[in-house]
């Protein structure tokens, strides 16, 4: 099917690895011109290159910053001459107990995971409505849905953000111009992140690497991790001119892991 992508803009926030790559080579693969950023060059350069190899004819441009921060922000929202479709990606917070967090370590993940992404829809989501097509898509988490005591800074600040979306998208003045905002909560996948924490679970128990790999797994109905790949092509397909009656979703990629009806 073809997307009816053709030649729009995307800003992938936080997209030089894993889920943010994935939407971002989806996204170019269907004919869409995107800015993506991330705060390491080199690895944003070597997405860059890798993103110009899909699809040749699309406009790829890097874009180094923290996108949690005002400057990293509006360094993107400059680089993208039309925001059609907005990614709002960025790392997550660390784990820990809610006993040791104090005020800083909660702004901050308020500040990455809920103000951030806020800040970007904000500049944008007018302007999509006057040209009549837009697309948001939040990468939040299966946490949003089933919380990971561990998590609890993800939690919190997901949560707030699925609120906040959940009252906006469905705002007639969006929903009936076309634009559409919807969040993708990823289960278990295959990325940096998830190797770091299976290392860090190795470490800490003494157990071998693949073991603690394999475990994790076996724990998913799908018994494998996600893919980037098949988290970028679930994002093209919410961004589709297709896609435009869907809005104010949050859709679960995770293997079948979460165990209720709804
Ligand atoms: P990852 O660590 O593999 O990749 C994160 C990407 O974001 C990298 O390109 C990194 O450079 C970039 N980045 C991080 N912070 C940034 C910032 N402040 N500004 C600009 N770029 C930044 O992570 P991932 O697995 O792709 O996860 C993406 C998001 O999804 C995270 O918020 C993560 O918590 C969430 N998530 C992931 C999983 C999973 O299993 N992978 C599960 C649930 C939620």
């Amino acid at each position: 099917m073809d997307l009816g992508l053709t030649g729009r803009w995307a800003l992938v926030c936080a997209a030089s690895k894993g889920l943010g790559a994935g939407c971002a080579q989806a996204l170019v693969a269907e004919g869409v011109n995107v800015v993506i950023t991330a705060r390491g060059e080199e690895a944003l350069q070597a997405q860059a290159t890798r993103l110009r190899g899909i699809n040749p004819k699309v406009q790829v441009v890097a874009v180094v910053g923290d996108i949690t921060t005002e400057v990293g922000r509006a360094s993107a929202l400059q680089a993208c001459p039309q925001v059609d479709i907005l990614v709002n990606n960025a790392g997550g917070p660390p784990p820990g107990d809610f006993r040791q967090w104090g005020r800083e370590q909660w702004l901050s993940a308020l500040e990455a995971n809920m103000l951030t992404p806020i800040e970007l829809i904000k500049a944008t989501v007018d302007g999509m409505a006057d040209r009549g097509f837009g697309r948001i898509v939040n990468i939040t988490s299966g946490a949003v849905k089933a919380p990971i005591d561990v998590l609890g800074l993800s939690n919190g600040a997901r949560s707030g953000l699925t609120g906040f979306v959940a009252g906006l998208a469905r705002q007639p003045q969006l929903a009936s111009r076309n634009v559409t905002i919807n969040n993708l909560l990823p289960g278990a996948f295959d990325t940096e992140r998830l190797q770091k924490t299976l290392a860090a679970g190795a470490e800490k128990s003494g157990r071998p690497l693949a073991q603690v790999r394999d475990q994790r797994a076996a724990g998913i109905p799908a018994r494998r991790f996600g893919t980037a790949e098949e988290f970028g092509a679930l994002c093209a397909m919410l961004c589709s001119a297709h896609a435009g009656y869907l809005t104010g979703q949050n859709i679960l990629l995770d293997g079948g892991s979460y165990p209720g009806t709804f």
